[in-house]
């Protein structure tokens, strides 16, 4: 819903010239490994078509997502750039993969053989990466099981059924900088490298580092790194530096306009269940932003928006659809103005970082949980190019 002159009730706003700045920025901070730009769960909630767009704008070789869903949906939007997912379920049909040119990961011999089985029925070669498990207990073939999956690997790229494109693992602890489990992780993975090695199997592409290990250990990063938050602008080990600090612009605003402004007494119950009542008498302002937009409930009474260039608090519970503001005692009557929930920071405004240090979470969540009821509106708001003086228009 838009006023008369189209501004929407809400909005993400989406900064592509952030997003494509990040981007540059990795690849030179990690040059020469090669940037994967991770953009699962609809890049982070910012979009994944428009971001892919903008990262191989900033001209990165290697996407990921984590389901095959998320990749055919990209190659439907036209990228056609290398592509890695790398979560599936048993008898997955990896078929659309296969023709759609994707790099799916085997975790397993048996899921290597589905993969293989998809290769034969086209009659085409897979191109599959092998998944390691060095620590995180999550995905990745065990150290004890991976001898045989690199052995099913070499037979079927040898029987010209496959191509092994890549070997990589995923680390637990890179956003805690010098974290024991870090060299631990890299020596099981130099490990499980020897093995392939010793099996007569190139890994192909090999990778180990996401966004806090890019940023902050370089010899986590082989031959590529695969960077979500960082491309999104926003600190993968807020601990340890800031976005700025780390040469990252966050791409994502939430903003809203205020539906209603109201003078209330003192001692005044707002919101659900009375959690705050007013201790003055006071203007309250309602945002048009709930938990269904993915506004935490955890956020109640715990963060401020930015209504016209001042910091308010939220008052009382989060709702499903609204928040309440207070915008204090003889407030003007500012209905329809913006209200900022977060963004870059750069106007005052919080950060998604702060709303996760408010709610218990990380920043990651805060801007992947912003749901599909708000629009995402994108902008390109690239810094004019300083001319040099004295040059010709
Ligand atoms: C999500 C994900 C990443 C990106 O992590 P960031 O911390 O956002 O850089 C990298 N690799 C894998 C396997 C992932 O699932």
């Amino acid at each position: 819903m838009a006023d008369p002159e189209g501004r929407p009730r809400a909005e993400v706003v989406v900064d592509l010239s952030a997003v494509r700045a990040n981007v540059a920025h990795l690849q030179h901070v990690v040059a020469p490994s090669q940037l994967l730009v991770v953009v699962k769960a609809h890049g982070y909630g910012h979009g994944a078509v428009e971001v892919a767009r903008a990262a191989r704008q900033a001209g990165a070789p290697w996407l990921g997502v984590a389901v095959l869903e998320e990749a055919l949906a990209l190659r439907a939007a036209g990228d056609t750039g290398r592509l890695l997912c790398w979560l599936a379920v048993p008898g997955e049909d990896y078929a659309p993969a296969v023709i759609a040119d994707i790099d799916v990961t085997a975790s397993s011999p048996r899921q290597l053989e589905e993969i293989v089985a998809a290769a034969d029925s086209l009659e085409r070669v897979a191109r599959v990466q092998l998944k390691v498990d060095t620590g995180l207990s999550r995905n990745g073939a065990l150290p004890e099981q991976w001898p045989a999956l690199v052995r099913a690997a070499r037979a079927a790229q040898q029987q010209g059924r496959i191509e092994v494109s890549g070997t990589w693992s995923h680390l637990a602890c890179a956003d805690e900088v010098g974290h024991p489990s870090l060299a631990s992780q890299e020596r099981t993975f130099e490990r499980a490298l020897m093995v392939c090695a010793e099996e007569g199997l190139e890994p192909g592409l090999r990778h180990l580092a996401n966004s806090a290990a890019a940023l902050t250990r370089p010899s986590s990063r082989y031959d590529l790194v695969r960077c979500g938050i960082a491309a999104y602008g926003l600190s993968p080990a807020p601990g340890h530096a800031d976005a700025a600090g780390l040469g990252l612009r966050p791409a994502m605003t939430l903003r809203g306009r205020l539906a209603l402004v109201k003078a209330v007494p003192v001692g005044s119950g707002v919101s659900y269940g009375h959690t705050h009542v007013t201790s003055r008498d006071t203007v309250l302002g309602l945002v048009p932003l709930g938990y269904g937009d993915g506004v935490p409930r955890h956020a109640s009474s715990a963060v401020d928006l930015l209504v016209g260039g001042r910091r308010v608090p939220l008052v009382g519970r989060v709702c499903m659809d609204q928040v309440v503001v207070d915008l204090g005692p003889g407030a003007d009557d500012e209905a329809g103005a913006e209200v900022v929930l977060f963004g870059p920071g750069q106007d005052g405004e919080p950060t998604a970082q702060e709303w996760a240090e408010a709610v218990g979470t990380i920043s990651y969540e805060i801007v992947t949980r912003i749901g599909p009821r708000v629009p995402r509106t994108y902008v390109d708001a690239a810094p004019p190019t300083r001319r040099p003086s004295g040059g010709s228009r």
